[in-house]
């Protein structure tokens, strides 16, 4: 064993020196070819190798070729750093690895606290039992709509896990124009298919208009069609928008309608108080997704769906073979809940970065982070040279790059070459995006130790990145 206990303190030794030297480091740079050749290549080893000796690889070939969103100037998709209590805890719960799917052991046990203290974070309602980490809010969504499509089937005086959809009238699902693809990808997934999914338009702020939702609604019944599910984001991707929640969820109610809440990565918002206003209605859903690894940080994987009802997914999902029964807990395991048998211990993650924050902590976090964007928002406003296209209601930005003397033309391909030209630069990390068909630039800040400093670098990787991107100037470069 003192093999492994030598290792696992080099192991502890490269992790932590990997951390402390990312903020000095080129954000992202491409993989050089004779890395990306070992990355991709490598034959199947005939004999194994000790330990130690991995762990040279792994600190000269891996940990060298980051994504990037270590970084405090990472500002691409929705991706966060790690929490450092995430990254203490990796090892020991490998070390543990039970398998989640249930059971009387810590693993089991402590995702009950987990589901439970992210539900009052959130500040919905938690009775015990309604709620499961997942891989990720696309698997959330899976799960959550799946046992959106059980109850609607269930009205039609049908079982959905013994007929399938087959006999069932049609359910029409209401998805926000802004809404994350992996909504639509669980309906499609769900059987339910693009024929009897709308998309709702939103408004100048990107947000779902429910007077467009009312209007798709009454059009579907007039057509005999069954509106069955609306889904609001609290937190898009492209701008941060929250949707009117309270509204939403009036209208759902009205119809007896599921209602579902994205907010993979801005449910969290709600802590900031410049903020919370917009997530009113947040505690009226259904459902509601939370991505743990995203805003909260925790290492990827984990996400988390919350229900009002913990016995609409049991109802659902619950199939215990012989070789599983187990009555000494009423809620029953964890796999009954959703698609996945063996689980892995997601819970130790979530549990150790909350405690080591602490709701302090976390507050702070959001708090910062939505601060910070609303400057870069203003920074923005006030520059000659950009257009802010929506307001930063969380802790997305997003704008267009519009130097006075390029036409509308140039300025859509300008944007659009933008990302990629910043990123190879390495000293910040941006990507795109498209508003109402146009090409668009947007940050997205989770960072805890972003600055006001790394805001204005942004904005100055930008300015240089367009130099060099304007086409005239791109062969020159390149032949430099
Ligand atoms: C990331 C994200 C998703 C998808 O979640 P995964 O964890 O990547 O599966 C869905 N919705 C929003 C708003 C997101 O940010």
């Amino acid at each position: 064993m003192s093999d492994l206990n030598d290792a696992l303190r080099f192991a502890a030794d490269i992790a932590a020196d990997h951390l402390n030297a990312v903020p000095r480091g080129p954000v992202w740079q491409p993989v050089p070819e004779p890395d990306r050749e070992w990355l991709t290549g490598q034959p199947l080893p005939l004999t194994g190798r000790p330990l130690r000796e991995l762990l040279d690889d792994v600190r000269e070939r891996v940990l060298p070729h980051p994504m990037g969103n270590g970084h405090p100037r990472f500002f691409g998709w929705v991706n966060s750093p790690p929490s450092p209590a995430g990254v203490l805890v990796a090892a020991p719960s490998a070390a543990l690895n039970p398998s989640c799917a249930g059971g009387d052991h810590a693993g089991a046990l402590l995702e009950r606290t987990a589901v439970r203290w992210l539900a009052e974070l959130v500040g919905f309602p938690h009775p015990p039992g309604a709620g499961l980490l997942t891989s990720g809010a696309s698997m959330a969504t899976v799960i959550a709509l799946a046992t959106a499509r059980q109850r609607a089937v269930h009205r039609q005086g049908l079982n959905v896990r013994a007929t399938g959809l087959y006999g069932s009238a049609p359910l029409a699902v209401y998805l926000p124009a802004e809404g994350h693809s992996c909504l639509r990808k669980a309906v499609e997934l769900l059987g339910l298919g693009g024929q009897y999914t709308r998309t709702v338009p939103v408004d100048r702020a990107f947000r779902l208009d429910p007077g467009e939702l009312r209007r798709l609604i009454s059009a579907d019944l007039d057509a005999g069609v069954r509106p069955f599910l609306i889904a609001a984001s609290a937190g898009t991707v492209n701008t941060g928008a929250v949707d009117p929640l309270n509204e939403v969820a009036d209208i759902a109610e009205a119809h007896g309608m599921w209602f579902h809440i994205d907010g993979a990565y801005g449910a969290l918002g709600v802590l900031a108080e410049r903020a919370r206003p917009a997530f009113t209605g947040l505690e009226r859903a259904d459902s509601l997704v939370i991505d743990p690894h995203k805003w909260l940080g925790v290492p990827v994987d984990c996400g988390c769906v919350l229900f009002r009802d913990p016995a609409g997914p049991r109802g659902t999902f619950s199939l215990v073979p012989a070789y599983l029964e187990d009555d000494s807990d009423d809620l029953g395991w964890f796999s009954e809940y959703g698609p996945e048998q063996t689980r892995p211990f997601r819970a130790l993650r979530v549990w150790a970065t909350i405690a080591h924050l602490g709701r302090d902590g976390v507050t702070r976090l959001v708090r910062a982070t939505t601060g910070l964007a609303a400057t870069l928002a203003d920074m923005i406003d006030s520059a000659a040279d950009f257009d802010l296209l929506a307001p930063a209601v969380t802790s997305v930005v997003a704008f267009r790059y519009r130097p006075a003397s390029l036409d509308d033309g140039a300025v859509e391909a300008l944007n659009r070459a933008i990302p990629a030209a910043v990123q190879r630069r390495g000293r910040a990390f941006l990507t795109g995006t498209r508003l109402s068909g146009s090409a668009v630039l947007r940050a997205c800040i989770l960072h805890p130790d972003t600055t006001e400093g790394d805001l204005q670098v942004l904005l100055d990787e930008i300015r240089d990145a367009a130099g060099e991107t304007e086409p005239g100037n791109r062969c020159g470069r390149r032949a430099g």
